[in-house]
Formats: structure tokens, C-alpha cells, sequence
């Protein structure tokens, strides 16, 4: 081997026993996570993060949403171009999802500074890691919660008063665990995401490397159905208002729009129901629950949602219950920049990897940041498109040419490759 491929192999080797001391973090009996945002497990990602970067040399920050940058500068002054993904997972999740964005952003800085560190004349770009707070949107709501902030679609304030089930706000989590941070946000030109494509369309054509070129368009709702608690026994049927009879209902419908979509065109989903009272002898006066409608074409979303409205007045009718959007978050269909996807392609053939242009259906961190800067998104594949599970599964193979094409990317983009 020369001392290129010496070195390249002391990195791949690293990298992947970083990442097994990661996922050893909240681990779970049969090799997932368990992170939610700002739970102890959360917080001991973010100590190891930091403690990770400040040993490297890294500026370590942490801002008022909890979101840790760490940062290198060789240009003093200038922006940063930053790269990342999150650390907190679902309930019950994969080791992958987020936590292999981080490091391999984490990883990709190091060699940088390296490779930068015998060359005269630095780049004009800095570079910079993030650990985004809430990705996940499990214990707190929306979603994206810390690019959301950074990128100014959502207010801080907002954010920070947002309860989880137990009432416990996002301020005081932060609190609870030690990462209510105020560390400025640095100044940004560009961002570069990688992570698992949690679909199977990598897999099953044997390619490597996801060039995003789009994210698919959803529409979001907190629904809350009310009908009146009563006794389940001795409540005449006719008589009951069953706001859980509401919802299995809306839970039917929102399946069933996909019988009036196009072939593969539509996901709908109802996830975590809250059932108030949820004694096993009251029938149910109130259930909130998150539905999701997604395409990657907006008449198809539309027309979604046109009928979901109409499903809502025939459930109400037909179950005696009042159904009330309380919330609802639209994300549109829109381009990452087309310059960075043929950056990308590009650097991907000169890697000598395989790529393929494709869409995410699922909103990543990348989604807000596309709007503000230039945005580059990385796909690697995920075994049998399997994600939100303990048993996502990601080659060390694929893993490791992630990080490589993530390097070489960011470098690019250090250089001004991509501007605005
Ligand atoms: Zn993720």
C-alpha cells in the first residue's frame, strides 16, 4: 500500500470504531437506539460529540435550540460551509438515521483540515459540523425543529414554549439535560447532508451513491376528534358520541386515499394517537392524532386533500363526532440547487462510484437549509429500505464511501465551488 492508501485505511477504521462507540449510545437489545430529543440518551450524544471535536480542535457551540456546531476556521472570518445531520432518533430506531450524517460530517472536517494543512494557500470557506436539535419530532412537535430556527421558519420563542405529552417544554428539557446553549449561530455559506435513504431504490439497482435532486411535497395535520365520554356498558349504542370510533375511522380513510392516486404516487400515514380518557370502561370523549399525506406531485396532493376533507364531514355524520384540524404544516415539491446535484454527480464519477439522481420522501434537515444556502443531499443505501427500526442496516462498505464522497464534496464547496 502507499501512504495514501495507508492513511485512507487508518481513517475507514476510525471512523467506523467512532461510530460503533456512537451507536452504543442508548442502544437497544437488538442493535437499534433510542434517543429522543433532549432525553439522557440525547445528552450523552451531545457530550460525546463535543467532547469528540473539542479533542480535534473543533470550536464548540451551542445555541438557544440545542443545536452543537463545531467549527474550523483556516480563514479567519469567513463563512462556514456546514455539514450534518442529527443525533436523536425515533422511539425504538436504527443506529443509522441522522447519527451516520453526524459523523460522517464530523469525519469529513478532520480530513479536510488535514489534507488543507499542507497546501499554502487555504480555502475561502471554513468548515463547520452540526448536530441539528429534534430532527425526529417524536417527543416534541414539528419536526426539524433546530434547522427549522437556524433557517428562520420557525420562531425561537415557538419552539422553546412547545410541550411534550408530559408538559414539559422544549426550554426545560433543554435545561434539564445541560444544552440550553447561547452560542451564536455561525455564519453559513453552503450545507452538505448525507444520510441512509431509508427507501430501497439504491439496493435494488447496486448503486452507492443518492444525488437528491428534490424533496416530495407533504401535507401534515394534528387532527383532535371530540365526541362525549360515557359508559361503555350501559350507554345505549345509538346515544354514543365515540371519539375512538372517529379516529379508526380517519385512520381507514387516510389509507384508503390511495385506492383514487395514481400507482405509487401518494404515502398517507396516522401515527401517535392520544386517547383522552383511555380507561378501558369510558368511551373516549377526545383522540388527537398526526396525519400525513405525501407525493411527489402536487395535483396528486391536492386532489389527497380535497377528499380527506370530504372523508372528514361523512366520519363526523356517520360516527357522531366533531373532527377539528387543529394543526397543519405544508412542505411544497422544491429543487435542492441543480448546480450542487451536477457537483455532485460529478465528483461521484470521479470517485469512481456509482449514483443515480433521485427524490427523499422523507423531510431531512436539508429540506429547510436548501432554502437559505446552496444544499447538497447524499443518499447511501439502506438494506431493504428498512428505517425508523431497530434493524436499519447500512454496509460498512457504503458507509465508508459516504464519507469519501462527503469529503470531497464539502472540499468543493470550501473552494466557492458552489455559490449562491
Ligand atoms: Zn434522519
Amino acid at each position: 500500500m502507499g501512504i495514501d492508501s495507508e492513511q485512507a485505511a487508518v481513517d475507514d477504521e476510525a471512523f467506523l470504531a467512532d461510530f460503533a462507540a456512537l451507536s452504543a449510545i442508548g442502544a437497544t437489545e437488538s442493535g437499534g437506539v433510542e434517543r429522543q430529543a433532549a432525553t439522557d440518551a440525547d445528552r450523552a450524544t451531545k457530550v460525546w460529540l463535543g467532547d469528540w471535536l473539542r479533542q480535534r480542535g473543533f470550536e464548540v457551540r451551542v445555541d438557544a435550540i440545542g443545536n452543537l456546531f463545531g467549527l474550523l476556521e483556516w480563514t479567519p472570518g469567513a463563512p462556514y460551509i456546514l455539514m450534518g445531520s442529527h443525533l436523536d432518533s425515533q422511539p425504538c430506531a436504527g443506529r443509522f438515521d441522522g447519527a451516520y450524517g453526524v459523523l460522517a460530517a464530523a469525519h469529513a472536517a478532520v480530513r479536510l483540515r488535514d489534507r488543507i494543512a499542507g497546501s499554502p494557500e487555504p480555502p475561502p470557506f471554513n468548515v463547520a459540523v452540526v448536530n441539528w436539535f429534534n430532527e425526529e419530532g417524536s417527543r416534541f412537535q414539528p419536526s426539524m425543529m433546530g434547522s427549522g430556527v437556524f433557517t428562520g421558519k420557525l420562531d425561537l420563542a415557538e419552539a422553546l414554549s412547545t410541550p411534550d405529552s408530559d408538559g414539559v417544554s422544549v426550554q426545560q428539557a433543554l435545561e434539564e439535560i445541560g444544552f440550553a446553549g447561547t452560542g451564536q449561530m455561525p455564519e453559513i455559506a453552503g450545507y452538505a447532508e448525507i444520510h441512509v435513504e431509508q427507501g430501497r431504490e439504491l439496493e435494488a439497482e447496486g448503486v452507492t451513491i443518492g444525488l437528491v435532486e428534490s424533496n416530495w411535497a407533504a401535507h401534515k395535520y394534528r387532527v383532535v376528534v371530540r365526541g362525549e365520554q360515557a359508559h361503555t356498558g350501559s350507554t345505549a349504542m345509538e346515544e354514543r358520541r365515540d371519539a375512538l370510533l372517529g379516529a379508526a375511522r380517519l385512520v381507514v380513510a387516510a389509507r384508503e386515499l390511495i385506492d383514487h392516486a395514481p400507482p405509487r404516487r401518494l404515502h398517507t400515514s396516522v401515527g401517535q394517537l392520544t386517547v383522552t380518557p383511555n380507561s378501558p370502561v369510558v368511551v373516549a370523549r377526545e383522540v388527537k392524532l398526526h396525519l400525513d399525506l405525501r407525493s411527489p406531485d402536487q395535483e396528486v396532493l391536492e386532489e389527497a386533500d380535497r377528499r380527506l376533507r370530504a372523508e372528514f364531514a361523512r366520519i363526523e355524520r356517520e360516527a357522531q363526532v366533531e373532527i377539528e384540524v387543529a394543526k397543519a404544516h405544508f412542505w411544497e415539491i422544491e429543487p435542492y440547487q441543480p448546480a450542487g446535484v451536477s457537483m455532485a454527480e460529478a465528483i461521484a464519477g470521479e470517485l469512481g462510484l456509482s449514483r443515480r439522481r433521485m427524490l427523499t420522501l422523507a423531510g431531512h434537515d436539508s429540506t429547510n437549509m436548501k432554502d437559505i444556502v446552496p444544499t447538497v443531499m447524499l443518499f447511501v443505501p439502506s438494506a431493504q429500505g428498512i428505517a425508523h427500526n431497530e434493524f436499519e442496516y447500512t454496509s460498512d462498505a457504503d458507509l465508508l464511501a459516504g464519507v469519501t464522497m462527503l469529503t470531497e464534496v464539502a472540499s468543493r464547496m470550501c473552494r466557492g465551488d458552489l455559490k449562491n
